[in-house]
């Protein structure tokens, strides 16, 4: 008995539901991954995702050979290359992972048919890319939950399964043609400063937080400049690491950090049951509908500003340089660059949230289109009006400034909180830094904002 087990968003082998039930019985498994030709075709594979990537197929190629496998590397058409596969390999069956993305829903029924077609089986297993599947939990009216507090009361409750080991001895059969597996070295258009992937790399951080941050995070989570966030969201996208094993092992550590931490993984998985239920979410606005933004073709400058980071606001052109440079930003640096682009400046949030997934390397549909949704108000926020001042938010969450002084050098001189108004400075002060002025007078954005919703 052989099976296929396709590797996608779960690069791992710790806590594999899909490779564990692929082992339970099976003599032969091979364990794949396809570089699916149609991420590609719809511009998801950018350098950054492809170079973290790499890291990831590395680490678990090499994960498997420690235990007697090998991954087989094909490039495609994904549903071609897994029944090639399951042809060479003589499968009866192939396992892989849930997703919640329409495209994912698609590639599993074309897959599925092909499968079925040839008298093969296919085995999708959920909870493996989300701590809880899409669906498990539902209100008395709907087919999701559209609010996330009452979605977080009931994912609080549910009983997830326990995370599983490692397997032991993987045995793939002979035969299974595979390319070399990617390497990120000379791969163009990286960041410089993008985080290394692959399982190990993930278990480590993941390991260090539960020492050493955890117990801060519900203090310091909103401080820009101290950046004491776990960092493991390229892992969770890339799935080098477990949601459910996340949830147990944080919940062990206990205490209001890990509470506080555990909140924010049942917020990924409430934007996943989300876009499960309403696929069009990804480019559809959800729940409100606005047709009067500005676009790439009336805003093209204050649009190009805001990519560039030359808005002239401090702490928006710090956050969109720190995506430009670590392919990664703070919770909270995403979330005033997302009002400003999609408030202030009153442009729509897909054209931010396009440039976001073009350099995220945890740039993910789900997590990705829905907080753009939430903050520009068209998504599942319940304050859709609020507009987040870059200066008082700025004052608040960057306090000494350093933030801004890191990211943005021509402020490097600028003490303290002067670095989050520079249109203060006077004279020879104001001569001596190389810093544009605001491309919108604030109150002026708030208003458009107000007008354009029926709101003035
Ligand atoms: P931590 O604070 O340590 O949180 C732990 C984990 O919880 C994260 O790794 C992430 O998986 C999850 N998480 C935390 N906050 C959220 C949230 N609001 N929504 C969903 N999951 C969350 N996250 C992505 O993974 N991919 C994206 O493409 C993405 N785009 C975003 C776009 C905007 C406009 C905004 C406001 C947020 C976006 N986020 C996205 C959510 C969040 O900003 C990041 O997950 C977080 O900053 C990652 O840093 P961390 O791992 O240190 O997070």
């Amino acid at each position: 008995y052989v099976s296929v087990v396709l590797f996608t968003a779960d690069l791992r082998l710790h806590d594999h539901p899909p490779l564990r039930a692929a082992l339970d019985g099976t003599r032969e498994v091979v364990p794949l991954f396809v570089r699916d030709r149609g991420v590609a075709d719809a511009g998801f594979a950018v350098p950054n995702r492809l170079a973290f990537l790499a890291d990831c197929l590395r680490d678990l190629d090499s994960g498997l050979r420690r235990h007697g496998g090998r991954l087989v590397v094909r490039s495609g058409d994904l549903v071609e290359e897994v029944c090639q596969v399951v042809a060479e390999a003589d499968a009866d069956e192939v396992h892989m992972a849930a997703d919640v993305s329409a495209y994912a829903h698609r590639r599993e029924a074309r897959l599925r048919r092909a499968l079925e077609a040839d008298g093969r089986r296919l085995h999708v297993h959920e909870a493996v890319t989300t701590a809880l599947a899409p669906g498990a939990v539902t209100p008395a009216s709907s087919d999701h939950f559209a609010v996330f507090t009452p979605y977080f009361r009931q994912w609080s409750r549910q009983r997830m399964r326990d995370p599983l080991g490692v397997p032991r001895t993987i045995r793939v059969p002979e035969g299974v043609g595979s390319e070399e597996v990617p390497s990120r070295a000379g791969l163009p258009g990286v960041s410089a400063g993008l985080a290394a992937g692959g399982e190990r790399e993930g278990r480590r951080r993941f390991s260090a937080w539960l020492r050493q941050g955890i117990a801060d995070y519900e203090d310091r989570h909103d401080d820009l400049a101290v950046d004491a966030t776990s960092r493991l969201s390229p892992h969770l996208h890339f799935g080098t690491l477990s949601p459910v094993e996340l949830v147990h092992r944080a919940r062990g550590a206990g205490g209001p950090g890990a509470d506080a931490f555990v909140r924010q993984l049942a917020w990924r998985d409430f934007h996943r049951q989300v876009l499960a239920a309403r696929p069009a979410a990804a480019t559809a606005d959800y729940r409100t509908r606005h047709d009067r933004w500005r676009t790439e073709r009336t805003a093209q400058e204050d649009i190009e500003a805001w990519r560039e980071g030359r808005t002239g606001y401090p702490v928006v052109d710090a956050a969109m340089r720190q995506l430009r440079h670590e392919g990664w930003m703070h919770n909270r640096a995403r979330l005033l660059a997302a009002s400003f682009l999609a408030k202030t400046l009153y442009v729509d949030w897909r054209v931010g949230a396009r440039h976001f997934l073009d350099l995220l390397v945890d740039g993910d549909v789900a997590s990705n289109q829905l907080n753009w949704q939430w903050m520009a108000g068209t998504g599942t926020d319940t304050r859709p009006h609020r507009v987040l001042n870059p200066v008082t938010q700025a004052r608040r969450h960057d306090p000494d400034g350093s933030y801004v002084r890191r990211w943005v050098p021509e402020l490097a001189r600028l003490e303290g909180l002067a670095a989050h108004e520079p249109w203060k400075l006077r004279g020879p002060e104001r001569d001596a830094v190389d810093y544009p002025g605001p491309v919108v007078d604030l109150a002026e954005g708030l208003d458009r904002f107000r007008r354009a919703r029926g709101r003035a």
